[in-house]
């Protein structure tokens, strides 16, 4: 019995430190989110539905938060940049309400697989969710989506050698700079894993701003995004952006969450 209290009052005491750790960091760190399609039926834990994205949108005009680039939201915190990784089709719901509102949205995009079917996230789905073709992409930056270097082939880039990464980068670049006319100085990367190989070299290519796929930010190159999933409220995408300690929860939670992702390039299917 005594045991059992020793080791709750330890758990407790464990996510209250860690809570108030990362509720003061989230006050203090850029709020750039990162989202990755707007199809909630996918069992993929990180598709929203439309309307669950209407509804962050919803919080961060509520906070007094405005939208910006995710440049912008390095330099002033008070703006909430919106970046999607992957760029699956159903981010053409998009096109309709940036007609109306003119909201800042990056989106990071493996440019191997435009125009195609997905090959590495059916996992639990049940089909293959097509990604953006060139049109789409095309018609997106039109209505001022900012695009940026998600690796061509989405693979895990701490896995390739010097040549291949190189390849990797410069491809996907010179792909979405010929689609836009945009100049690709951003990188996601594929499954949020990268080393110091992978920052340097990314860095010295031009990639000068990178984000990863969870809060935690390194070595001044990476930067932390702040992941929304399906299990997000209202109530929770508050915390997540404006801080406190309920926000400490979410992050860590978060953190085990986003850690997951991780794992996909070992159960990936068919790698390129
Ligand atoms: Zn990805």
């Amino acid at each position: 019995m005594i045991y059992l209290l020793v080791i709750t009052l330890l758990a407790v005491s464990f996510i209250t430190v860690i809570s108030i750790f990362w509720g003061r960091r989230v006050k203090t760190s850029p709020r750039i989110i990162v989202l990755h399609s707007l199809e909630s039926k996918s069992p993929d834990i990180s598709g929203i539905s439309f309307q669950r994205f209407e509804q962050l949108l919803e919080v961060i005009d509520e906070a007094g938060l405005t939208f910006g680039t995710p440049e912008e939201s390095l330099r002033d915190h008070t703006k909430v940049a919106i970046t999607f990784d992957d760029g699956y089709d159903d981010l053409m719901q998009l096109a309709p309400l940036l007609r109306k509102r003119s909201i800042p949205i990056a989106m990071f995009i493996p440019t191997a697989y435009i125009g195609k079917h997905n090959d590495w996230d059916h996992f639990l789905a049940r089909g293959r969710r097509k990604h953006l073709n060139e049109d789409q992409v095309r018609e997106l930056a039109g209505l001022g989506v900012e695009f940026g270097s998600h690796g061509h082939s989405h693979r895990d880039l701490t896995s390739l050698s010097e040549t291949e990464l190189r390849k990797e980068l410069e491809l996907s670049r010179r792909v979405l700079y010929e689609l836009t006319g945009q100049e690709i100085v951003e990188l996601a990367y594929p499954f949020g894993r990268c080393n110091r190989q992978v920052r340097e070299l990314a860095a010295r290519l031009g990639l000068a701003r990178q984000f990863g796929s969870s809060a935690r930010s390194i070595d001044g190159i990476l930067i932390g995004r702040i992941p929304v999933t399906k299990f997000d409220n209202s109530f929770t995408l508050n915390r997540k952006l404006c801080g406190g300690f309920v926000s400490g929860i979410e992050a860590f939670k978060s953190a085990i969450i986003s850690s997951f992702s991780h794992l996909t390039p070992v159960v990936r299917s068919h790698p390129r």
